[in-house]
């Protein structure tokens, strides 16, 4: 059924034909890495829009081994919710290899992990949520989707300044200005913690979804995928192990009593 009538429809996408003007402004693009956060941002966006498209960046990042998650999740997420597989759809790789050659983070380059002078993590990659926002933007744009999802989260944010709630804000803005759209940024972790997070999962998708992103996502800035903690795979060691395993602990104790 064509709703756009009087008007070519040949510059939308299928999805956005079908649905009209009014659910086409119901769509959500997910920033979607394969990790804890993103994977609850999907779920978020699952639960109240019409249509949801996932992006994954490819940067020479060392956890690209989350990048191969991200398949295995989505199909698990459809799976999990009938509703849900309805509105999921198309899922998107960007390649931005370029990132590694300005970089010069432990992200991309294999060094230890530790805290740099200026009381960042040398993990931090400069602009890193700026450059993902704006490639998200430009897809959004070409997919006809009026939401953009992102973890980006002030609680537990090692003190990387592009996850602040103001940068997310001023982005939008300049997205929106730039080029001429109403995008909305959604941040749906921005005020909650690791603990909340988990918690948030569990109130979308129960159980199932707790034990899906415990057992595929991945969050170990090093890469290490290993045997399970109960907070799932990775080093243990590295600043993303042990936020998610503190986050974890938390939100298991609070269940507990
Ligand atoms: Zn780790």
């Amino acid at each position: 059924m064509i709703y756009l009538l009087g008007r070519s429809t040949s510059n939308f996408p299928a999805w956005a034909r079908l649905c009209g003007d009014d659910m086409k402004h119901s769509g959500a693009l997910v920033l979607f890495s394969g990790g804890q956060d993103s994977t609850t941002c999907l779920a978020w966006a699952l639960d109240r829009f019409e249509h949801v498209e996932t992006v994954g960046f490819d940067y020479g990042q060392r956890h690209r081994v989350e990048l191969d998650c991200r398949e295995t999740l989505r199909n698990a997420m459809a799976d999990l919710n009938p509703a849900w597989g309805a509105r999921l759809g198309e899922d998107h790789t960007v390649e931005l290899g370029a990132i590694a050659q300005v970089a010069q983070s432990a992200l991309t380059q294999d060094v230890a992990i530790e805290m740099a002078e200026d009381g960042l993590p040398n993990t931090f990659v400069p602009g890193r949520n700026l450059i993902f926002l704006a490639f998200a933007a430009a897809l959004a744009y070409r997919r006809g989707l009026k939401h953009i999802v992102g973890g980006m989260c002030e609680t537990d944010f090692s003190g990387y300044p592009d996850c602040r709630d103001d940068t997310v804000k001023a982005m939008q803005v300049a997205l929106n200005l730039g080029m001429n759209q109403r995008f909305v940024l959604e941040t749906p972790l921005m005020w909650i913690d690791k603990a909340q997070t988990w918690r948030l999962a569990e109130t979308l998708g129960g159980h199932a979804l707790v034990d899906l992103i415990q057992q595929e996502t991945h969050t170990c800035y090093v890469g290490e995928r290993g045997a399970p903690h109960a907070w799932g795979h990775g080093c243990g060691v590295c600043p993303a192990c042990q936020l998610r395993a503190d986050g974890f602990a938390r939100y298991a104790a609070a269940k507990s009593v």
